[in-house]
């Protein structure tokens, strides 16, 4: 089903979409050196849960995870790119991490998601590979408007993944969002222009390229949920929520002004404490 959205759920959405994205960058500033996995799990837990929202991930049970998630984000590390379950693990200088979070406030729902490496270290492949995804997300959104077709996005998406040499999955893309997570249509991240539905204002899309350094294939971990690079090599995943507007796209989950300056300098601010779960 498609679901196309009034002006009033419009503005539920766009409140939807600021707390995820003030929620990931407060993560994002959280996750230093040290930081537990479970803990930012937690914090995530805290924030959506004074915020009066909810997280679509705890009880979510697809066919393809073992069921419910359990957990209230995805905490994806190095060759971990989709669905990472948070577990017992510290966070160590130069790892990519990726905090993938989807919530629904209001009745709506917003899904974001944002790679970033921990600590001081800045391994080059990893930095060109999460700005290859960032890249190829501004090129999805800048394809995306009234008129257009789910294929420009995903052909916009495609150009920029392959031009910076990465091989592309069409197993997982992006989707419709709307009063549930997950809805059609499918946003593969490779196709063919001028092909698939036509956008129309009202219409909330999740638009998310990632990769894997060298390869298109993906392992299941032993945890029934993270999904990893079969090769072991690192990945990168960059998502936003926009909504189709009379004009073109607007970006539901984009961190307000103040909090893109913090996150560049991050990685001192730290307002909780690494436990360890050992
Ligand atoms: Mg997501
Ligand atoms: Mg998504």
């Amino acid at each position: 089903m498609i679901e196309i959205l009034t002006p009033a759920e419009l503005s539920r959405a766009r409140e939807t979409g600021a707390l995820l994205a003030d929620i990931l960058q407060a993560l994002k500033s959280r996750s230093t050196v040290g930081t537990n996995l479970l803990d930012l799990d937690e914090w995530a837990q805290t924030m959506i849960t004074e915020a009066g929202a909810k997280s679509c991930y705890v009880d979510y049970a697809p066919s393809f995870g073992r069921g419910p998630f359990g957990h209230y984000i995805c905490t994806s590390v190095n060759d971990a790119v989709l669905h990472g379950l948070p577990h017992n693990y510290a966070l160590a200088d130069g790892d990519l991490l990726t905090l993938d979070l989807a919530i629904t406030k209001g009745g709506i729902a917003a899904d974001s998601a944002i790679s970033f490496i921990v600590g001081a270290s800045k391994p080059p492949e990893s930095v060109a590979m999460i700005s290859a995804t960032e890249r190829a997300l501004t090129a999805g959104i800048a394809a995306a408007g009234p008129g257009a077709r789910i294929g420009d996005i995903s052909y916009a998406i495609g150009s920029v993944l392959r031009e910076a040499g990465y091989p592309i999955n069409t197993e997982f893309g992006g989707h419709g969002i709307g009063s549930t997570m997950h809805q059609d249509p499918h946003v593969a991240n490779t196709g063919r222009a001028g092909r698939g539905y036509t956008l129309r204002p009202g219409l909330l899309l999740a638009l998310e390229p990632w990769v894997m350094a060298d390869t298109a294939a993906l392992i299941t971990d032993a945890d029934g949920w993270t999904l990893r690079s079969a090769t072991g090599s690192r990945t990168a995943h960059s998502e936003h929520t926009i909504a189709i507007t009379d004009d073109g796209a607007e970006i539901l989950t984009l961190p307000k002004p103040a909090d893109r300056d913090r996150a560049v300098t991050a990685g001192g601010v730290h307002t909780g404490s690494p436990t360890n779960y050992s």
